[in-house]
């Protein structure tokens, strides 16, 4: 069994619409809650709060703000397990102070198991229900079916989504990506996304570069959204518009009108480069998939290699080429393979770079030069074999990989070090109940005898 998501679009009635953003205010209000009584707890008595005492004040929270009863409590619990997770990663030095969030920051709320909602589809279409909400139809295709597990409510740029994380059947998963079991190299970068060769055969696909074509006009945005009254802290002004108890309409003050609509053009436009990259990663690697179950790449660290230049005159130009490493998606790329290897059992070696030097050597005669980066062609010294500078160092991958294969005796397994595949890849465990449970387990066993309580996971 595997655990997949799939997500669909909620298509709410008028009335359910209101219903919906009336629970995400709620849960807001309760995060915003949470954070400031461990804030407040600690810096008033020197006392940080647990999740679990969170989460026992539940219900006589409940009895004080009874709008909170109809609201499903594992959802709740759900809520008080992001304020925790938002600590537990500032406490560990992986993000920062957690914030108080406002509505527009905040994207909505989780189910931790399959109660309080039902799905009414096959993976095509179909409607969702939610307890004490109501019936809302659902839009999109899933690529595989299972049993439903969890469900994440999210708003997005004021449309619904419903994510849903499915238990699928293995034998299912597999079948679900036909492969012929080729061996291919690839090598990724910025002006030929993706460089592919399997020994006689090779290609180039251009980098598609969405970013760059959008630039333009997300310039043009951001100039006109300079000249209009945008949300500010200092003076108070809100980026929405709220009424005030009264119906009081000149308090506070909001952004205004155009503003606001300048800024949902530019997220219209963000969301749309990010949709046509995700797409163009899916396609080519399903298509690298569909024909090969061994794929071999280098090692690359998209976030080194995309880190800011400090200072000097190189800064503009290294951003140009960050700019580049993202706009193409070379670690997207990355991890949609691994993800589909992994479902139909095959490998993914990486190709430890410092010590082949792919871009450097001649797949021929094993000549090593070094290469400028604008030297689009290799072109041997040695041997005078000319090839496109990408597919040469595709072709070195290929060829390391298939000596480390003889080597070793051509068993697959062997060569695992070098490689990070795969079924036995851990997945990030979905549902947050799981996870739950075994640290209430640690929690009820006795201090001192707590040395061998976690449960095998064989
Ligand atoms: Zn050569």
């Amino acid at each position: 069994m595997a655990l997949r998501r799939a997500t669909f679009r909620l298509y709410p009635t008028k009335q359910v619409n209101e219903k919906l953003c009336y629970h995400r205010k709620l849960h807001k209000d309760l995060y915003n809650a949470a954070v400031s009584n461990r804030i407040t707890s600690y810096k008033k008595f020197g006392k940080s709060v647990t999740y679990f005492e969170q989460q026992n004040c539940l219900p006589d929270f409940k009895e004080v703000w009874t709008e909170y009863k109809q609201i499903n409590s594992q959802a709740l619990q759900a809520t008080l397990k992001r304020v925790d997770y938002a600590f537990q990663r500032f406490l560990k030095g992986l993000g920062a102070y957690p914030k108080f969030k406002s509505i527009r920051h905040y994207s909505g709320w989780t189910y931790p198991s399959f109660t309080g909602w039902k799905v009414h589809s096959t993976g095509d279409n179909g409607y969702l229900e939610l307890a004490k909400i109501g019936q809302i139809q659902i839009r999109g295709k899933a690529r595989l079916w299972g049993h439903p597990k969890a469900l994440d409510i999210v708003n997005r740029n004021g449309k619904w989504y419903a994510s849903i994380i499915l238990d699928v059947d293995d034998t299912l998963l597999k079948n679900s990506r036909p492969s012929e079991g080729g061996t291919v190299a690839i090598d990724l970068g910025c002006n030929d996304a993706i460089a592919w060769t399997n020994g006689t055969d090779g290609g180039l696909i251009p980098a598609p570069r969405f970013f760059r074509k959008a630039e333009q006009r997300n310039k043009q945005l951001g100039k006109a959204k300079r000249r209009k009254r945008s949300p500010n802290f200092k003076n108070k002004t809100k980026a929405s518009y709220e009424l005030g108890r009264d119906g009081n309409r000149h308090r506070p003050v909001s952004a205004s009108r155009r503003w606001k609509k300048v800024q949902s053009l530019v997220s219209n436009l963000n969301r749309k480069v990010a949709n046509q990259r995700q797409n163009f990663v899916h396609q080519e690697t399903t298509r690298i998939i569909s024909s090969n179950s061994t794929v071999v790449t280098e090692k690359l660290e998209v976030k080194n290699m995309s880190a800011k230049a400090k200072k000097g005159k190189r800064k503009k130009q290294k951003s140009g080429l960050n700019k580049s490493i993202l706009d193409v998606g070379m670690g997207m790329i990355k991890d949609a393979l691994k993800a589909k290897l992994s479902d139909i059992g095959g490998l993914f070696v990486e190709v430890p770079t410092k010590k082949v030097k792919p871009s450097q050597t001649c797949p021929k005669c094993g000549h090593q030069e070094k290469k400028d980066l604008g030297q689009r062609t290799h072109a041997c010294n040695n041997c005078g074999y000319t090839q496109q500078r990408d597919i040469a160092s595709a072709e070195v991958m290929l060829l390391w990989h298939l000596n480390n294969l003889q080597a070793l005796g051509t068993s697959v397994s062997d060569v695992d070090d070098c490689s990070s595949t795969s079924s036995t890849g851990k997945r990030k465990q979905a549902g947050s109940m799981k996870q739950l449970g075994q640290v209430k387990r640690q929690k009820s066993t006795p201090t001192g005898l707590d040395v061998d309580t976690t449960p095998s996971t064989k």
